[in-house]
């Protein structure tokens, strides 16, 4: 530790000598002086223990020029910045003052810039919120109370109050964010349930809007998008499909013998029949007409087809609907026809539509085949 003064309270007291002759005594001692130098030795220390940074100078370097202007003015050792000398020199007390007069004059300048900083921060922060934190009436009006006590704070509050209504704000608008945080957790539930409950509905009514009412089985409108399909299929790939139209012989009597609705309970029983005899997922199987009946196999040749429509000849030939009291049989007429390479969905319908025909005038319980002109079997429809 660096002895707290030298000599310093020692001055020259100039006394009358005899003769009138002035002499230079002795210095005289003075103990005021010597506290006064030990105050402003501590004081300049304390100034530089808690400095801190002023524009950009560390707060040690600022800590040792005040050590260094304490020791100049305690032990009269070399003023800071100047080259160390033998011996002790004179105070420089108007150095020491500039010094210390600059140096707080730049802690101000420091302090009232960093204030100034922080609350241009805060208003920013304010603006921002002010645009952003609004949700639904009661977390806007929390929001905006609280920034207003915030821009009251910024504007005119202690750093203390700036830091408090800081806090609480911070404090409000997580509460706010929290919670519309969660009001859109449950609103995306909700909306999610309702779009699946539209979804299934959608699905639903796009079966039903495939499907017809009485017999269940796919309707005009889905049969004519698989036969097109199928039809594609064969051009593209060269895939094979085949046609099957049915027509229920003489429906029309049963109609007038035993009435509409027994006519009715028929056609549901075949679309049960039908269903069953032609499994297969890919396979449509549709009500085309009254009491018409089309069949679009997929990967499937003329002979496949014959055969399936033998044996659902066969299967309606051996079925009885009962119908009020009454056991009401029908026979089946099919037209079969194997899409032909290029051929149109038009043109593939009409060729079953030519072997239906040909079935219904060879006798009808019957099943004609339609081959493709192509095709070696072909028989014109003319001689069908
Ligand atoms: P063909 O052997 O030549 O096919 O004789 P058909 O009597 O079956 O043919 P036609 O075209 O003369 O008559 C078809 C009948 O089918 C007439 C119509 O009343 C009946 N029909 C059409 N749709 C329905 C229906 O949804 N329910 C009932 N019960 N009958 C229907
Ligand atoms: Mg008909
Ligand atoms: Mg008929």
């Amino acid at each position: 530790m660096w002895p707290l003064r030298t000599s310093g309270s020692t001055r020259a007291a100039t006394v009358a000598a005899p003769g009138g002759a002035t002499l230079t005594s002795v210095p005289a001692p003075d103990p005021g002086a010597d506290e006064a130098l030990d105050a402003v030795g501590a004081v300049l220390r304390a100034l530089g223990r808690f400095a801190f940074e002023v524009d950009g100078q560390d707060p040690a370097a600022i800590a040792e020029s005040f050590e260094a202007w304490a020791r100049h003015v305690l032990v009269r050792s070399p003023r800071p910045g100047d080259a160390p000398g033998a011996g002790a020199v004179e105070r420089d007390w108007t150095g020491l003052r500039r010094f210390v007069t600059d140096h707080r004059r730049r802690e101000a300048a420091a302090v009232t810039a960093a204030f100034s900083d922080l609350r241009e921060i805060v208003w920013t922060l304010v603006r921002g919120m002010a645009r952003t934190v609004p949700t639904d009436r009661e977390a806007e009006r929390r929001a905006h109370d609280q920034l207003a006590r915030l821009k009251v704070a910024a504007e005119r509050g202690t750093l203390a109050d700036l830091k408090r209504e800081a806090l609480a704000t911070v404090s409000v608008v997580e509460d706010v964010v929290d919670d519309r945080r969660e009001r859109q957790a449950a609103q995306m539930l909700e909306l999610g349930s309702r779009l699946r409950t539209l979804g299934h509905q959608l699905e639903q009514a796009q079966a039903e809007s495939a499907r017809d009412a009485l017999t269940q089985l796919a309707n005009r409108r889905a049969f004519d998008q698989q036969l097109d399909r199928a039809a594609d299929l064969a051009v593209l790939f060269g895939e094979r499909g085949c046609l099957l139209l049915a027509d229920i012989d003489h429906f029309k009597s049963v109609n007038d013998r035993y009435g509409h609705a027994a006519g009715d309970a028929v056609l549901v029983r075949l679309g049960e029949l039908l269903t069953r005899t032609f499994p297969r997922k890919g396979d449509c199987v549709a009500r085309v007409g009254g009491e018409e009946f089309g069949i679009v196999l997929r990967d499937a040749t003329q002979r496949d087809g014959e055969a399936l429509g033998e044996r659902l000849r066969e299967c309606v030939a051996a079925t009885e609907v009962l119908h009020r009291g009454n056991l009401i049989r029908v026979t089946l007429s099919v037209g079969v026809a194997e899409v032909g390479r290029d051929e149109t969905p038009a043109a593939w319908f009409e060729r079953a539509d030519r072997g239906l025909y040909a079935a219904k005038a060879a006798g009808r319980d019957r099943v004609h085949a339609a081959p493709a002109a192509s095709d070696p079997s072909f028989i014109p429809s003319a001689s069908g």
